[in-house]
């Protein structure tokens, strides 16, 4: 299949090697600070953690979100489909991919 990317098989490691980095980066904080009954994904504890105030809490469930997208980039560095845009399917640059190697999207339709 024709793959919309143009990322050297170089690049792509050094890619999938920067994202298990932050992976196992992540990791360590979920199992340092989640001792509590905050479940991944929940919107609920999103909420209890604002009203709390609870900043730790807060920062855990971004790390958890963040996570959640370095696995996904992983997933398609897998497929194959990593490095092109998930919203547009055009290539996503590579220097835009060393600044935030977990983006599912292009310039124009990410943040
Ligand atoms: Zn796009």
């Amino acid at each position: 299949m024709t793959r919309s990317h143009d990322l050297t098989p170089a690049q792509l490691r050094d890619l999938e090697a920067e994202l298990r980095y932050d992976l196992a980066r992540l990791e360590r904080t979920s199992i340092s600070e989640s001792a509590s009954s905050v479940d991944a994904f929940s919107i609920d504890a999103e909420i209890a953690a604002h009203e709390r105030g609870g900043v730790a809490v807060v920062l855990e469930g971004r790390a958890r979100t963040r996570r959640a997208e370095v696995m996904e980039a992983l997933d398609r560095i897998e497929n194959g489909d990593y490095g092109s845009c998930t919203r547009c399917q055009s290539g996503i640059p590579y220097g835009r991919l060393m600044v935030m190697p977990e983006t599912a999207y292009c310039k124009n339709c990410g943040e």
